[in-house]
């Protein structure tokens, strides 16, 4: 089975409409959706917004579903000139921006007891997703994803979250997926098309977040519809 979060219902609503055989669960608050996508078992969540949410959607899938892998979907700022609105950002690691121990001595975003700032993420999904963009002709960066509970709003904090993590995107959820994947030995993706530039422009999110969350979804979709990966 594969599990698939959004943190929005816009990021799901379209492969909801995709599925087959549907079962819906709440759980916690937690839309879940079980069914068949293109043939293949899969399990949808809407986790909700930020770090909080999304680490309880995460584990309440793992524990209920035991999803082979978790893939975790939706919109996201850009932190770089390589990615404009409707391109599509592609985790190679998951940083937390907003952790922070470093008067104690620890580098920033250090996750203290796995001793990590970058969490790693499947590397075959990955070179599956940048295969699956070109196909859909959707322009492409693969690359280190920061999350933190903070809607990313100016030039000053984005270029900080940059420089800090050589990050090319910003978001509040896929760090705290990836960390739950993690430590629960799950294969975990992150696939966001951007939404906005991160830096003043929130309105180009309210204009941008449906084309975003549209392409984020065509290119999972022909990922799953593919025989080739999985
Ligand atoms: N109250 C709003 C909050 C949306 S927050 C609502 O419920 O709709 C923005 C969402 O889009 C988050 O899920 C985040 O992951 C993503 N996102 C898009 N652009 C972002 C940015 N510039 N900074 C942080 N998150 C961003």
């Amino acid at each position: 089975m594969i599990g698939i979060i959004g943190a929005m219902e816009l990021e799901i609503a379209r492969l909801r409409e995709m599925m087959d055989e549907k079962k819906e669960e709440q759980i916690s608050g937690v839309r879940f959706t079980v069914g068949s996508l293109f043939g293949r078992p899969a399990v949808l969540a809407v986790c909700g917004i930020g770090k909080t949410f999304a680490a309880l959607c995460a584990q309440t899938m793992i524990l209920r579903y035991n999803p082979e892998m978790i893939i975790n979907v939706g919109v996201a700022g850009t932190l770089t000139d390589g990615l404009s609105i409707g391109d599509m950002a592609i985790g190679s690691f998951a940083v937390c921006h907003d952790m922070d121990t470093s008067p104690l001595g620890d580098p920033v975003g250090l996750i203290s007891g796995i001793n990590m700032v970058e969490i790693p993420l499947d590397g075959q999904m990955r070179e599956a997703f940048e295969e699956c963009c070109e196909k859909e002709g959707v322009r492409h960066l693969s690359g280190v994803i920061a999350s933190g509970d903070q809607f990313v709003d100016s030039g000053e904090r984005k270029a900080w979250i940059r420089n800090t993590f050589s990050a090319i995107a910003c978001e509040m959820e896929g760090q705290a997926i990836a960390q739950v994947c993690y430590v629960n030995r799950k294969p975990c993706a992150i696939l966001r098309s951007i939404s906005d530039s991160a830096d003043g422009t929130a309105l180009d999110y309210e204009r941008f977040k449906e084309l975003a969350a549209e392409h984020s979804t065509a290119v999972l979709a022909r990922f799953l519809r593919s025989e080739e990966y999985c």
